[in-house]
């Protein structure tokens, strides 16, 4: 049984000067109850808590660790461009050399560096409205695209976590206003009938139809495939169809589940895409590119204002370009091989528990959902939110005592690195039985 006295103080003090204690709201163990772990540090595949605690991390920051923490590597570019100094205003190498890299894995043409997948899905909604000369924005329930506001409707992550039925009416949070959202377009995944009707109810006057490459903040969501069509590619197809851009955000897929993402998976081309985390190497950066034509309607060249006074950080940009660097085939290889090995051993555990349970992946990334036992798949939000949270909650206490650190959330993905070598995944698999069972006593009370 881990001890969290330390972290119990920190959030004490946390509480008094920051809103919950934490700054993002997920982190705050809301859904799943307790007090979060205050981190001290973090090396390879394993967290140090405020008391000294062993941790095998299954969150990786939400997935930017994809190497693990502190590689050596990493860490070594990053002390070397700190070292000639943190930030200028003025533009450098090392961003030509991250915004090559992306350019290079991806389908596409031009990227503009930002800090945060927030900052790229808010900028990208501005240029394909500026592009269409259109306003209305598509976004499918339980995607999460970031704190934007055309986009806080319906969304996933923490709004899922926290939210109860009322919260998640559209807008899910208060201060955004009615006007705003009436503007989005909130449609349930997978629904191909109901992406069609709404183009041909507004087709003229959708501007774009935005959705997570594959869908990871309601848990994972497979994008289905009917008479040999992806669903990505239906959504590209009906958004030229209907002349509106089809946005894929690869914030959270990018350069995680192949070498250039979700693409990587379904070949679909998107007009404009969004990338974050890995590529920022656990530092804040992310980005959003597309077609040159489109790109260049953003500020200085076109008319539409985008900015930032440290977007393209130089020590951000190290850590992106090195981590990118690293990420060759063997890696996604040892990551698909490793996200196997803990699908099995949660399908058995759960199984020998007597658990019913969903287990759903986009390539290496795969969560488990809490669900009764009459769904066998889970396409949408609508049926994420069948789970058991409370026999989720139960299961991530157990996992946490026996030093398992899983996302506080049952509409999460867990997060794998290279990092995670046969010591820290035979320590989940052990751990996973007897948090089953504990999952199991809940479900059944
Ligand atoms: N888009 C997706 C798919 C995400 O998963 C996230 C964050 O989890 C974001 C956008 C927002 O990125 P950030 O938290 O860097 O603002």
């Amino acid at each position: 049984m881990t001890s969290d006295a330390r972290s119990a103080e920190l959030f004490e003090r946390a509480q008094l000067v920051i809103p919950g204690g934490v700054n993002s709201p997920v982190r705050a163990f809301r859904a799943v109850g307790g007090t979060p772990r205050f981190i001290a540090a973090a090396k390879g595949a394993h967290l140090t808590d405020a008391d000294g605690n062993d941790l095998v991390d299954l969150v990786c920051s939400w997935g930017p660790m994809i190497l693990g923490h502190a590689h050596p590597e990493v860490i070594a570019a990053v002390t070397d461009a700190a070292a000639r100094g943190t930030s200028y205003g003025a533009p450098t190498r090392a961003e030509v050399e991250l915004a090559e890299a992306i350019v290079e894995r991806t389908p596409v043409e031009q990227v503009r560096l930002v800090s945060s997948g927030t900052e790229a899905t808010m900028t990208v909604l501005r240029l394909a409205r500026a592009a269409t000369g259109r306003d209305l924005v598509v976004k499918f329930a339980g995607c999460y695209h970031g704190h934007v506001d055309a986009l806080l409707a319906s969304a996933g992550s923490g709004v899922a976590t926290l939210g109860d039925a009322e919260a998640l009416a559209s807008p899910s949070s208060p201060g955004v206003p009615a006007t705003t959202t009436a503007q989005t377009i909130v449609l349930p995944y997978n629904d191909r009938t109901a992406v069609t009707a709404a183009f041909a109810e507004h087709g003229d006057q959708i501007a774009c139809l935005v959705t997570e490459a594959a869908p990871g903040n309601m848990g994972v969501i497979v994008p289905g495939t009917e008479d040999g069509e992806h669903f990505n590619a239906f959504l590209a197809r009906t958004c030229r169809e209907h002349g509106a851009l089809f946005v894929s955000d690869e914030v959270m897929t990018g350069f995680r589940v192949t070498r250039s993402g979700q693409h990587g998976l379904d070949g679909v081309v998107p007009d404009l895409v969004t990338f974050g985390k890995v590529m920022g190497g656990g530092f804040p950066a992310a980005a959003f590119g597309g077609r040159a034509e489109l790109m260049q309607l953003l500020s200085p060249v076109g008319s539409v204002y985008q900015a930032g006074t440290l977007s393209g950080n130089p020590v951000a940009s190290a850590a992106g370009s090195t981590t990118l660097r690293l990420l060759d085939d063997e890696v996604y290889r040892t990551l698909d091989a490793s996200a196997d090995v803990l699908r099995t051993a949660v399908a058995e555990s759960f199984a020998a528990a007597g658990l019913p349970h969903v287990v759903q992946s986009a390539g290496s990334m795969f969560s488990v959902f809490f669900t009764p036992d009459d769904v066998t798949e889970v396409p949408d939000y609508a049926t994420a939110q069948r789970q058991d949270t409370a026999a989720h909650a139960a299961f991530f206490h157990a996992m946490l005592d026996a030093g398992v650190y899983l996302p506080p959330s049952a509409y999460e993905a867990w997060f794998l690195s290279t990092a995670h070598d046969d010591e820290a995944l035979s320590r989940i698999v052990e751990t996973l039985p007897a948090a089953a069972r504990a999952a199991a006593a809940v479900a059944s009370a």
